[in-house]
């Protein structure tokens, strides 16, 4: 059975439009559509993956890969003041795509603890 395409594969794929942030071979950093700080990017593998929880041993080199992007992001947007990383996973998460990705925010003063 084909699976339906997630909202960010179809982005992957340029069938829906996004503000691209930055890409490379393996990563795509793209402006979030609803945003909850003045800098909201999300990163994610161009690799389906479903969440943190569903990375596997032969996924190492790419969640690197991944760490790195979101550095050469935080470099390229000017968030040497500081930014926050989350990633959301399954339902307690808040997880509402189902293709892994990170955020990257910042621009303002971030309240600890999340809700
Ligand atoms: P989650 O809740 O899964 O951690 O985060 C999903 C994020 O994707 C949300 O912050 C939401 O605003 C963003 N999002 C959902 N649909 C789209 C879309 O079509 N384009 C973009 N750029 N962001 C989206």
């Amino acid at each position: 059975m084909e699976m339906k395409k997630t909202i960010f594969k179809r982005i992957i794929d340029g069938e829906i439009p996004a503000k691209i942030v930055l890409e490379d071979d393996d990563c795509l950093a793209f402006e979030d559509v609803s945003p909850q700080a003045p800098v909201h990017v999300l990163v994610i593998p161009k690799k389906e993956i479903r969440s943190l929880a569903d990375v596997e041993p032969a996924d190492a080199v790419l969640m690197g890969k991944l760490m790195m992007f979101i550095q050469k992001v935080a470099i390229n947007l000017e968030l040497e003041n500081g930014y926050r990383v989350i990633t959301n996973i399954g339902e307690d998460g808040g997880q509402s795509v189902p293709h892994l990705h990170f955020h990257v925010m910042g621009k303002r003063a971030l309240a600890w603890p999340p809700g």
